[in-house]
């Protein structure tokens, strides 16, 4: 009977990965910036919005930019990263990180994760150096930082750059420290399922006057700062609009109260899946702040063979899922020699769970439920 009452009452529901959250807040502040008449890439939303995030990041600049994926981008192109030149990235991550490397010239050479962190292995990073190295990017998944002391060493002791992609990670320490504050260059992205989003939309965050200007001179088509229509070099169009910066602004001022929903969704599952000896949930370190960008189930090995299953039934529940992504050297373009084998044993076994700060203690109950029903034998 109580069973049948669940099913009616969850009948026809569907419970999406991520969503994002707005509120009068960024209705206002967009509807301000369309009324203004600055709808493109002047207008004083940009301003203001760069200003705070540098401010929330603790660096001296930040720049705005179209996406994630531009500002990556402009980081790589902005070292004088080129071809011949090799760029070390984790096996796991979001394929932009990889991306942005190619559209340089540049090769990414994938290094191995930590078993515990799930971000780049230092010790590995070491075993990938060579005299073609010019730069590491760390990628702070799914909302836990990266071992960036080891990194910091590594780049000191070989002379090389950092870029941090915190891309899903905004607010998230490590050692106390706000990532995209601890390398060169930290980029962030504000894609619709990001921990703030501004629809499309990215960051550049640097404490180095040298790399701030020469990032804002590319992405406004490398011209001239006093010469207008001079354009010394090849340049690209990756600004931001006021419209975009307007919502980034209302979601900054609410970004501590989304990361402490994302956290308080985090200690839900952890409480209702703490018993369930075959999975665990998201990694965490003691020096880590971490911001839960996504909800992540890790199957034990024995079980790993039914991830695909168990999305699928999650799915006839109404519960939405998906998998984590696959290692960058699995991809055609980037194949190459040799497995990370972290990498890829986490990659085969992970899944992220509905993860939206709008969800309701009963629908993770739900969820918790539905996992528990399909995994334990
Ligand atoms: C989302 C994401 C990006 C790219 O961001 P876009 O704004 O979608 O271009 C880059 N790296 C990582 C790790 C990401 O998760």
């Amino acid at each position: 009977m109580v069973i049948d009452n669940d099913k009616n009452k969850w009948a026809n529901k569907f419970i999406p990965i991520s969503s994002p959250s707005i509120t009068k807040k960024e209705i206002d502040f967009v509807k301000d910036a369309v009324d203004s008449g600055w709808v493109s890439s002047l207008g004083k939303y940009i301003k203001i919005f760069e200003d705070k995030f540098a401010e929330f990041c603790g660096t001296k600049y930040a720049l705005a930019t179209s996406s994630g994926t531009a500002a990556l981008h402009l980081t790589v192109a902005l070292l004088g990263i080129k071809e011949d030149d090799e760029v070390i990235i984790p096996d796991l991550t979001f394929i932009a990180t990889a991306n942005a490397v190619s559209y340089t010239g540049a090769k990414p050479i994938c290094a191995d994760i930590e078993a515990e962190t799930w971000c780049l292995d230092p010790d590995s990073v070491r075993k990938k150096i060579t005299k073609r190295t010019r730069a590491i990017i760390p990628v702070h998944l799914y909302g836990h930082p990266a071992d960036m002391d080891g990194i910091m060493n590594l780049a000191e002791q070989y002379g090389l750059y950092v870029i941090e992609d915190a891309s899903e990670a905004h607010g998230a320490r490590y050692k106390n420290r706000m990532v995209g504050n601890i390398g060169d260059l930290g980029v962030f992205s504000f894609y619709g399922n990001k921990i703030i989003t501004t629809g499309e939309g990215g960051m550049i965050t640097t404490n180095n006057l040298e790399f701030y200007e020469k990032a804002a001179f590319l992405r406004d088509h490398a011209m001239s700062k006093d010469k207008r229509y001079w354009h010394p070099e090849i340049g690209f169009n990756y600004r931001m609009t006021n419209l975009q910066a307007a919502l980034g602004v209302a979601q900054l001022e609410r970004i501590t109260e989304l990361i402490d929903k994302k956290r308080q969704i985090f200690k839900w599952y952890e409480e209702l899946l703490k018993g369930v000896s075959v999975i665990k949930l998201n990694p965490q370190k003691d020096w880590a702040e971490n911001v839960y960008w996504m909800i992540c189930l890790l199957l034990e090995e024995g079980i790993s063979n039914r991830k695909e299953s168990l999305i699928q039934k999650l799915k006839e529940k109404g519960i939405d899922s998906r998998p984590f992504f696959y290692p960058i050297s699995l991809m055609p373009m980037y194949k190459s020699e040799g497995i990370n084998r972290i990498a890829y044993s986490i990659s085969r076994r992970g899944l992220n769970l509905p993860s939206g700060v709008d969800l309701k203690r009963e629908e993770v109950d739900y969820i918790a439920r539905a996992i528990c029903d399909e995994i334990i034998p």
